[in-house]
């Protein structure tokens, strides 16, 4: 299989594939989401509760919360404590929480938990392991799609109303006036197949199809890891489960 990159930065990376087995673009697709290891909170001890919020409703919300993960501490299996302590009135954030470890903190630190009002508090422990997607969706570490490259067909001679078929486009991507009507420079990839444009124009007017031989291939990151670090590890897994195979066969 050959990749490319097309664009990567902190949160996420979009790849264009070729020479691949599908089931193998599937595969990467599936271990990604299930067989990461990240750290999320799991049990919840609450001391105290006089907010407007369940115990049950509080403890689901604060499994949610995205925890910034360091692969090199899977291996020991090793829990992070965090405490929770407040009064109102007050908004609290992820950013409340005290961690028994500094290193291991909420991603998105404004994130809002509850709001207390006066009078209210809380006063909670909150244990975090790790687990993986397979486990619970909280451990997982990205959203995962794939799909086929795009591709866009437009009449040669023109198309009529092309600025009015280019403003239906959900991700802006054609640009017309009067009879020209063109796909904008590079932007090819980040067609969504929505066939907008066709229905409106018609078949005969612009024609959308997809390249079986290439997949683009695309990952958001939840942010306990980086996109490299949830590559490596999935790659891991992968080569881990296919020794379990091996062993087996
Ligand atoms: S198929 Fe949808 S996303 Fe693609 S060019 Fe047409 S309107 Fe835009």
């Amino acid at each position: 299989m050959e990749a490319s990159v097309i664009k990567s930065d902190d949160k996420s990376s979009t790849l264009l594939l070729s020479d691949f087995k599908l089931s193998f673009v599937n595969a990467l697709r599936r271990v990604i989401i299930n067989s990461v290891d990240t750290l999320a909170i799991e049990d919840v001890t609450i001391f105290k509760n006089t907010s407007s919020m369940y115990d049950e409703i509080l403890a689901s919300r604060l499994g949610l919360v995205p925890l910034k993960t360091i692969p090199e501490l899977v291996k020991s299996k090793k829990e992070i404590l965090f405490k929770l302590k407040e009064t109102g009135p007050k908004a609290v954030h992820a950013s409340d929480f005290i961690p028994s470890d500094k290193d291991i903190v909420p991603v998105y630190p404004d994130m809002l938990l509850l709001n207390l009002k006066e009078g209210e508090s809380i006063d909670l422990e909150a244990k975090a392991v790790f687990g993986r997607g397979s486990d619970h969706i909280k451990f997982s570490p990205a959203h995962v799609s794939y799909h086929f490259y795009p591709v866009i067909d437009i009449k040669k001679g023109g198309v009529k109303g092309a600025a009015k078929i280019a403003s239906l486009c959900p991700v802006n991507i054609l640009e017309g006036s009067g009879d020209n009507l063109s796909v904008k420079k590079g932007m090819t990839q980040d067609c969504i197949l929505c066939k907008a444009c066709e229905d409106y124009a018609g078949q005969e007017n612009i024609k959308i199809s997809s390249d079986p031989e290439k997949v683009i291939f695309s990952l958001e990151n939840w942010g306990q890891l980086s996109t490299k670090e949830i590559f490596e590890q999935a790659i891991e897994s992968i080569e881990e489960e296919l020794k379990e195979i091996g062993k087996k066969v």
